[in-house]
């Protein structure tokens, strides 16, 4: 090789190697990296006329190409289908042995590519538009102990083909081009470490508020049932009613907190499952009526459903949740009492339940994450009712997964109005559910 011949050969790789450095630079995405490494190395490296960087996952067991640039290639999206299995062509040879291949005579290349799945080799045709390349290189991408895939460069002209100096020089490549996956690889990890920990952080910080909240109740139950118990006083039997009463109450406040919490877990992990049936909502309103005014003397609920209230599909467990969530917030921040209005409306493709009280309200900024999980409003008298944030977000999970809506409507000092519709699918009121 001539002297002038020599300094070309090193001016062109250290174009290449510019080139290919200043995309390494930049935060992209790794298939958009790939994408952009690749097209410089096509433009600038002269006897590579296309080229493909095989990544292998380890979940899959497969090479999947990346990064797909040349003149020959007609149909990249075909290529991009190709899936290499472990030791198939030269590209699971190198990333098995990890030395870097030169092959320049079809005789070379047919033997190496002799074990290529038939569905892959067809692609593999059909990509160059039934050419065969003449010449290729495949070095492995490696950083750090850590093997991802193959670089993989080829020419179709047989005039083209790559010297054992430009094998050596397509190592430095893909030295390179594996700096840059590592770089990414590190990235994506501590992104993912870093979103697992703020994740846990906030359950915990949930779940520290929700045992705090829990006692609350807890500490009456067993402050009254001590009371209650013990040996030296005869409480008055009103007195013990009263104490009773407030047993129960908080008994039922316990519940109705558990079951939010143990139907959020559930749809945390996708598992909240309707029984659908045909349900008298009325019936099942009036039912969580009764057994909601006992627990209050200062609030006043009242149902008011029209006659032609058509039945509905839905699962009246769920379904009761819902209304016992919403009239339980009605009661519990209407502090100084009031009206609680639980009226049925029949639209014509769904009906609407809506519960309104005469409350403190909500402002329009608090109204936005009302239904988000663990959002609590921040009492201005710093006044604490128990609660675990979770009695809306469920409701609305409830409702949705009825395919129905939720919405609330509320002004400071006014009082709140919570709604929630479920389709109506024609149900005759004829039909008995008891
Ligand atoms: P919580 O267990 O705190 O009641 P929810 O999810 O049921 O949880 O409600 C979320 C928050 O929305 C409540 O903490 C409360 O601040 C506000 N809220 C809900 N319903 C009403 C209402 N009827 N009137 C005023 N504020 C309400």
């Amino acid at each position: 090789m001539s002297r002038s011949q020599s300094d070309e050969n090193i001016r062109r790789e250290l174009n290449t190697l510019t080139e290919v450095s200043k995309t390494l630079i930049t935060h992209a995405d790794l298939p958009e990296l790939l994408d952009a490494v690749m097209e410089r190395i096509i433009n600038t490296f002269t006897p590579a006329e296309f080229g493909v960087v095989f990544i292998w996952y380890p979940q899959e067991n497969v090479f999947r190409p990346h990064g797909i640039c040349g003149k020959g290639i007609q149909n990249p999206q075909i290529l991009k289908e190709m899936r290499l299995r472990a030791g198939e062509a030269i590209t699971g040879k190198v990333y098995e042995c990890g030395k870097a291949m030169l092959l320049n005579s079809p005789a070379e290349i047919a033997e190496i590519q002799s074990n290529i799945n038939p569905n892959n080799l067809e692609k593999f045709v059909l990509t160059f538009g039934g050419e065969s390349p003449h010449s290729m290189v495949a070095a492995q991408l490696c950083a750090d102990d850590h093997k991802y895939g193959v670089l993989f460069l080829g020419s179709l002209k047989s005039s083209t083909t790559f010297s054992n100096r430009d094998l050596k020089f397509v190592e430095t490549l893909a030295d390179l081009i594996a700096l840059v996956v590592d770089r990414v690889r590190l990235e994506t990890e501590s992104t993912e470490t870093n979103v697992a920990r703020q994740a846990e952080l906030l359950r915990a910080e949930a779940m520290a508020t929700l045992s705090h909240e829990l006692r609350t109740p807890m500490a009456s139950i067993k402050g009254y049932s001590t009371a209650l118990l013990l040996e030296d006083i005869s409480w008055p039997k009103e007195k013990e009613q009263e104490f009773l009463r407030l047993i129960d109450e908080e008994c039922d406040n316990l519940q109705t907190m558990i079951n939010d919490i143990l139907t959020s877990s559930l749809l945390d992990v996708g598992q909240l499952s309707l029984e659908l049936e045909p349900v008298r909502l009325e019936r099942l309103t009036q039912e969580v009526v009764r057994e909601m005014q006992h627990h209050t003397e200062i609030h006043h609920l009242v149902v008011d459903f029209p006659d032609d209230f058509p039945i509905v599909n839905a699962d009246p467990l769920r379904i009761k949740q819902v209304i016992r969530n919403i009239i339980d917030n009605a009661i519990k921040y209407s502090p100084t009492g009031g009206l609680v209005m639980v009226r049925g409306e029949v639209r014509l493709n769904d009906i609407v339940i809506s519960i309104s009280d005469q409350g403190v309200g909500i402002s329009r900024e608090d109204l936005i994450p009302l239904f988000d999980k663990y959002f609590r409003v921040k009492s201005p008298t710093g006044y604490h009712v128990p609660g675990t944030g979770l009695g809306l977000p469920v409701a609305r999970a409830i409702v949705e997964a009825h395919s129905g809506r939720i919405w609330a409507e509320s002004n400071v000092g006014e009082g709140t109005a919570l709604f929630f519709s479920i389709p109506s699918d024609g149900l005759n009121p004829a039909i008995d559910n008891e």
